[in-house]
């Protein structure tokens, strides 16, 4: 589905140039859960921009489901990590939902299904007519999530999305992305810090070395395919896994 090749991002300023990527290489197949760890400055975000057709690589090149990515490919769908700022204060929770299926010019009827299936899938049927503003930062987050799941994407890019939230929310926003995941089979991309997250959430794990940044190890993380917050977090296997990339990022920045 995604086809990552020698991707190479170099930020041209005044004076300064900062190699932000080096030579990334990696393929996400149709239908799965790649969460992306590294360490901070590393290039997560610069990846994840490249990959949305947002920044135009330096070198080599992004191909969703075949087709090069020279800007933002239609069937993509985002979650930054500022979700506060990519709502839009001015509207309601529903109108930020419809306003990516407006542009896609989904038919009203169609629109309205979709968006009130969206809301309720992360539990906000109650808050369409409420404004942004008005709710947490974990219920702002899963509006966020509702407008990137009712444009039926192809693939779904995800930004530490759940960085800014608490832990008990965080936990529930991470099983709310897995039964989502599962039913709606998206490809998904999910760049955290956190790497029991990454470990807990992923099929595969893709640790990025520090800058210059290349892919440092692609582990296929073989945990059951039914996660539970208590139960997968206390398996042996998923003691092994999160050392295994710890070590990896601990080599990444003393590198
Ligand atoms: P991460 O998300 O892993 O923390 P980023 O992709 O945000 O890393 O940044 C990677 C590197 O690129 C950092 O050194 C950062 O300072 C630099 N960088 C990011 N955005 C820009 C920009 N617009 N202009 C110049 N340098 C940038
Ligand atoms: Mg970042």
């Amino acid at each position: 589905m995604l086809d990552i090749a020698g991707l190479r991002k170099v930020y041209e300023g005044r004076g300064r140039t900062v190699e932000a990527l080096r030579a990334i290489d990696l393929t996400v197949g149709e239908g799965e859960l790649v969460c992306v760890v590294g360490p901070s400055g590393c290039g997560k975000t610069t990846l994840l921009k490249c990959v949305a057709g947002l920044l135009t690589p330096t070198g080599g090149q992004v191909r969703l489901a075949g087709r090069v990515v020279t800007g933002p490919p239609p069937g993509m769908a985002v979650v930054f990590q500022e979700y506060g700022r990519s709502l839009f204060p001015w509207m309601t929770v529903r109108q930020n939902v419809e306003l990516p299926l407006r542009e896609k010019r989904v038919p009203p009827g169609r629109r309205d299904l979709l968006v009130s299936s969206a809301l309720a899938s992360v539990g906000l049927s109650d808050a369409g007519s409420a404004h942004p503003w008005q709710l947490s930062g974990g219920m702002q987050q899963r509006v966020a999530i509702a407008r990137a799941i009712a444009y039926e994407p192809q693939v779904l890019l995800m930004d530490e999305p759940f960085a800014a939230v608490d832990a008990q929310t965080r936990a529930d926003l991470e099983d709310l992305l897995l039964a989502l995941w599962r039913r709606l089979g998206i490809t998904t991309v999910l760049v955290t810090h956190d790497i029991d997250e990454a470990v807990y959430l992923a099929q595969r794990v893709i640790v990025l070395s520090s800058a210059p940044t290349v892919v440092r190890e692609d582990l296929r993380v073989d945990l059951p395919d039914e996660r539970d917050q208590i139960v997968t977090r206390s398996l042996p296997r998923f003691a092994e896994l999160r050392t295994h990339v710890y070590g990896h990022i601990r080599a990444a920045k003393a590198q």
